[in-house]
């Protein structure tokens, strides 16, 4: 799906761009911020294609039927141009020079507006950054700037100060559940725990379901939490060794623990297993409910938000998650 109908949500943003094009006040720097996956990509692309559009009929833009419309939809408009970190993690001066400050200065090919998007704009370095202040405060009247970042405030003041400022809202779960169901053809249970992990970003939420590490992963924590009680501490840190593949996936890992804990704290509160997120594992979560008591399982989700700020600070990951079972063991009566 292309154009803003075929984005769920974030309403405030698709408003913000229709009724720019409609008054005819567009402006030319804009700063689309929000974490990998919440459709960043998608909402640039929808902006730049209505603006291209040649169908004059305004309700009908971008109408997916004109060159423009054909051209940009397979990425190969000739006036809409992307940039993506040309180092790992670093958008450099010179590629920022060459493919926007001078490339902006030739007019479009074949449209009324040049546009660039700028992917992980937050890469750019401050010399890079400094580098474009002059474009984005005086652009060609036919230049438009889409800056897309994750993380705004890596941003210079000076060129967040410049831009039309735009924020990507998290979904409903609802929403996401409802998508995954009809787009992905989970089954209910299944497009809970893939909306409730996603934290209201679609493009995660996408990406979990159809993951088979996801998938894995999942069974594996879910095997090690039934089997740990009865499992002698060499045993523990053998299995934690064999998690060490999803190190790099650490806040994937610790999610599914947290939410797993917070529905062993929801059973033991209300008994009622539709209200839980592992309802295929409903006797698991049942027999922890009445193994781990209140304050275990206060201790056991601090222990799991601890975990978190250690691995980000890039503590070994074997032993902030070999630690963190040794806790949950030490609460299970
Ligand atoms: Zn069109």
């Amino acid at each position: 799906m292309y154009g803003f109908d075929g984005i769920i949500g974030n309403e405030h943003i698709k408003n913000h761009f229709k009724k720019a094009i409609e008054k005819n006040r567009i402006s030319h720097a804009y700063i689309i911020d929000g974490e990998k996956g919440m459709g960043k990509m998608m909402m640039a692309k929808a902006f730049a294609m209505t603006l291209l559009c040649e169908n004059e009929d305004d309700g009908k833009r971008p109408c997916l039927k004109c060159r423009s419309c054909i051209q940009a939809m397979s990425d190969n408009s000739p006036d809409i141009i992307y940039l993506n970190p040309d180092k790992p993690s670093v958008m450099s001066i010179e590629y920022v020079r060459e493919n926007l400050i001078n490339d902006i200065m030739i007019r479009p090919y074949s449209y009324k507006y040049k546009i660039y998007i700028v992917n992980n704009a937050d890469m750019m370095n401050s010399s890079a950054q400094n580098a474009i202040l002059k474009t984005i405060e005086e652009p060609p009247g036919y230049g438009i700037i889409m800056l897309l970042t994750s993380n705004m405030g890596r941003m210079l003041t000076t060129v967040r100060s410049r831009c039309i400022k735009l924020s990507m809202e998290p979904l409903d779960r609802e929403k996401i559940k409802e998508y995954l169901m009809n787009n992905e053809h989970l089954v209910s249970y299944q497009a809970d725990v893939a909306a409730a992990f996603a934290a209201g970003n679609l493009g995660r939420a996408k990406k979990l379901s159809t993951s088979e590490d996801f998938a894995n992963m999942l069974q594996e924590i879910i095997t090690l939490l039934k089997y740990i009680k009865d499992m002698p501490a060499y045993e523990v840190v053998a299995a934690v060794k064999r998690a060490e593949e999803y190190k790099f996936q650490y806040e994937d890992y610790l999610d599914i623990l947290i939410l797993w804990f917070r529905d062993v704290l929801l059973y033991k509160a209300c008994q009622d297993a539709n209200q839980i997120l592992f309802k295929d594992e409903i006797s698991i979560i049942d027999k922890y409910a009445r193994d781990v008591s209140y304050n275990g399982v206060e201790e056991i989700l601090n222990a799991i938000y601890k975990a978190k700020i250690r691995l980000k600070a890039n503590v070994n990951f074997d032993i902030a998650i070999e630690m963190l079972y040794l806790t949950i063991r030490e609460n299970l009566i």
